[in-house]
């Protein structure tokens, strides 16, 4: 047991955080090594199962996530943007894979992994499921099949409780689809139509957010021509299927070189 990957779980209270240590307790390929919560929360110096309301596991809570860190293979981070930049830089100084599940980052947030990835193995993904990840590869070839007769849009469902849009995974669509389409998303994105906006822009790639109740995640890649509609739909019904694909990834980065990679590298896709 004891040659297993140590993974560190942090934001352990976290939706993810929970999901993700349950995960990693539940596989024969890894052991949890560590739990992180932010200074004050009244999470640390807790065991974590006691704090998840079930048995005990003998892993402490703690605030020190570089003493945790250097004491793994792999942090598991599914957090807040400035926390996962943060994290970055202890990943590299301890030299353990760094998972980023992460939404919301900024192209500057973004930037500062990089000088992180010099040192350790980075995988990030606005979306760590097989689906969703089919379903990029899909819509960069639809997108590439058709040309700007057909108007592009990404329309996705979160749970309430979500503070980022576009979604990660829309985000991640509309990647896909600017670059099937040979453009840059940054030139062509289209979100947040309210009022007397003009009529659309030919070429545009639109974004809209739906918020309510504990919808997982649902995304449609809509392709709307003149007399007919192709929507690439993908739902997600149960969050567990994040953290097994996160836990896929935290493996897979054991045997890579230090860079930065995300979920089309793990799955070969
Ligand atoms: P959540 O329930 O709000 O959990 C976030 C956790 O991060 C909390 O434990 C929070 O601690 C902690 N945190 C936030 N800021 C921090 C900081 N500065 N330092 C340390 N810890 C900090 O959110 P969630 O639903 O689990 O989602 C977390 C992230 O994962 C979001 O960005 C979400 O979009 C993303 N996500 C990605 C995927 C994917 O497949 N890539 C799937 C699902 C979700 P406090 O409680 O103390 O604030």
């Amino acid at each position: 047991m004891t040659d297993l990957p140590g993974i560190v779980i942090t934001g352990a209270s976290g939706r993810m955080g929970q999901m993700l240590i349950n995960t990693v307790l539940g596989s024969d390929k890894c052991k949890l090594v560590g739990a992180i919560e932010r200074t004050g929360h009244d999470w640390v110096g807790r065991d974590v199962g006691e704090a998840m309301g079930g048995l005990t596991n003998g892993v402490i809570v703690t605030d020190d996530a570089l003493e945790a860190f250097s004491r793994a293979q792999a942090v598991i981070d599914f957090t807040a943007p400035a926390a996962t930049v943060a994290f970055s830089a202890l990943a590299a100084q301890a030299h353990c894979v760094h998972v980023i599940g992460t939404t919301g980052m900024t192209d500057d947030d973004i930037s500062k992994l990089g000088a992180a990835a010099h040192h350790c193995t980075i995988v990030r993904a606005g979306n760590m499921s097989l689906g969703v990840n089919l379903l990029t590869k899909i819509t960069k070839m639809v997108a590439q099949a058709l040309d700007d007769d057909f108007d592009i849009e990404v329309v996705e469902a979160h749970h309430n409780r979500k503070v980022d849009a576009p979604s990660g995974t829309a985000l991640m669509l509309g990647e896909a689809a600017a670059e099937g389409r040979g453009v840059i998303l940054a030139d062509v994105s289209e979100s947040g139509r309210d009022g007397i906006t003009g009529a659309r822009t030919r070429g545009d790639i639109g974004f809209s957010a739906i918020r309510g109740g504990d919808v997982v995640g649902e995304h449609d890649v809509m392709f709307l021509g003149d007399g007919e509609r192709i929507i690439l739909r993908h739902v997600a019904s149960d969050r567990s299927l994040f953290a097994k694909g996160a836990l896929k990834a935290a493996l897979w980065g054991q045997t890579q070189k230090p860079g930065e990679y995300d979920m089309m590298d793990v799955l070969g896709l």
